[in-house]
């Protein structure tokens, strides 16, 4: 059998086209197909779909729908339903004006602030949008560095290059999310920001990254588009740093297709990620919530949220808190049933009361195993694989060879650009890692009879690892 050759990241975030349902980011479009990638998937690994056409052993068992699918949309109802229909009836699809008199993305707005305990929101277009708007938020710019987890999605390492800055890879540890000593490492007199992104439903250990990052002076971005809905220590994701952003695409939890959100409380900051996000305006609605302006207007973008984008995501933010629940009960379940397995140890959770539950995550011994232990699950129909949903960074060649949008683009020109060295040997800790890490997703809708068969299936492949 031909399996990927590693880092899994490069170029082919793990299994993209198999299992396009297990996947956080959507398949990203004009990737290259890889060789390795396809004798993956012509192999013994095909996805739980590919398998559910022709099981083979356990899978024998009928009527098991093992496929984790869409979070969001499995509870798509009356309530989103509705809500589209009153943008459809007023024909008032923009957000600051029209026939009727637009609501929707103002009322989710005031509702995200609520639900994730912050004093101000604001919606975008995507979450990758959001991260530009942190950027711009922060006033990140040319001769700055931001120190971005060596294994997140790309949205983390554009941002920071769109905003003619220079990214600086740090490890990931055992939580699969940024490494605190290896940051502390990696900070220099030009570090402005860290993203701290709560990978794979797993909040960081934002005690640590925080004190880091305080001691230093540096602002601390939260990532929580993977991980909508999550807590660390009681408070929800994105309430603890300087700013925090979010995505609604279809592979995160609450969904409009696409979509996104910034959050922040400090007024300064939400201005200028508002300025940003409109060409540089400051509508009357945004100097209400901040009692008037304070920033003066500089170019931006345009990245508004849409009132069908704003109506359907009001109706979700209403079934988060059921979505993670059901994800978490799931995960609960799996990770009832590794405990104690010899030869594995279980994903390092910083704050496991805060996890959303997208899955259960473990470490074998080396590579090889790993591989074998994916292959026998995935011959049961256990929706096992890699760590899936982000690209190992460093690897891949686009960074390797700094290309930006213009070859005088100034992330790389400074002294410390030209000097800057990229590649899977510079994050090697994180390249073990994903060698050795697998992943069983959970679906929100899993019974309790998938639940326990999944189980069955880990002890009976994973109990001989030791
Ligand atoms: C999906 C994702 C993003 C980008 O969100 P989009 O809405 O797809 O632009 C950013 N960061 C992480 C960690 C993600 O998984």
């Amino acid at each position: 059998m031909t399996l990927p050759s590693r880092p899994p990241g490069a170029g082919s975030p793990s299994l993209p086209e198999a299992t396009p349902a297990n996947l956080f980011p959507s398949t990203p479009s004009g990737q290259p197909a890889r060789l390795n990638r396809r004798a993956f998937l012509t192999g013994a690994l095909a996805g739980p779909a590919a398998l559910a056409v022709s099981p083979v052993g356990r899978a024998a068992e009928p009527g098991l729908n093992t496929d984790p699918g869409y979070i969001g949309p499995a509870y798509f109802d009356e309530a989103e339903r509705r809500a589209l229909l009153e943008v459809w009836e007023t024909a008032s699809p923009f957000r600051y004006w029209g026939p009727g008199r637009p609501r929707q993305v103002q009322a989710f707005e005031e509702a995200f602030a609520r639900y994730m305990g912050v004093r101000f929101a604001l919606g975008v277009t995507s979450g990758t949008a959001a991260l530009d708007c942190a950027m711009a938020a922060l006033g990140i710019g040319p001769g700055d560095e931001v120190i971005v987890p060596a294994y997140t999605w790309w949205s983390d390492y554009t941002c920071v290059v769109q905003a003619g800055a220079l990214p600086v890879f740090a490890e990931m540890d055992r939580s699969l999310t940024l490494d605190p000593e290896d940051v502390a490492r990696k900070i220099t007199p030009r570090t402005r920001a860290i993203i701290a992104v709560h990978l794979l439903g797993g909040p960081c250990d934002l005690d640590r990254l925080l004190a880091v990052a305080r001691a230093r002076g540096v602002a601390v971005v939260e990532d929580c588009a993977q991980c909508v809905g999550g807590s660390y220590r009681g408070r929800k994701l994105g309430s603890l740093g300087d700013v925090g952003i979010y995505s609604f695409q279809i592979n995160k939890t609450i969904t409009a297709g696409e979509g996104g959100a910034v959050v922040t409380n400090d007024p300064r900051l939400y201005e200028r990620a508002v300025r940003f996000h409109d060409v540089g305006l400051y509508r009357p609605l945004f100097e209400q919530r901040t009692g008037g302006a304070r920033e003066p207007m500089f170019a931006g973008e345009n990245f508004r949220m849409s009132e069908p984008t704003g109506a359907v995501l009001g109706a979700q933010l209403g079934k988060l808190d059921r979505m993670v629940a059901d994800l978490r009960g799931h995960a609960a379940a799996l990770y009832a049933g590794l405990h104690g397995l010899p030869g594995l140890r279980l994903r390092h959770q910083p704050d496991p009361a805060g996890d959303i539950g997208y899955g259960a995550f473990f470490e074998v011994t080396d590579r090889a195993t790993r591989d074998r232990c994916v292959a026998e699950l995935r011959r049961r129909r256990v929706p096992a694989s890699p760590p899936t949903g982000s690209v190992f960074l460093p690897a891949e060649e686009a960074v390797i060879a700094k290309r930006a949008r213009h070859p005088a683009w100034p992330s790389f020109q400074t002294p410390e650009g030209r000097a800057m060295r990229y590649g899977a040997d510079t994050c090697p800790q994180t390249a073990g890692l994903l060698d050795r890490f697998v992943q069983v997703r959970v679906g929100p809708k899993f019974t309790e009879r998938v639940d326990r068969y999944l189980v069955e299936c880990l002890r009976e492949v994973c109990g001989t690892l030791g």
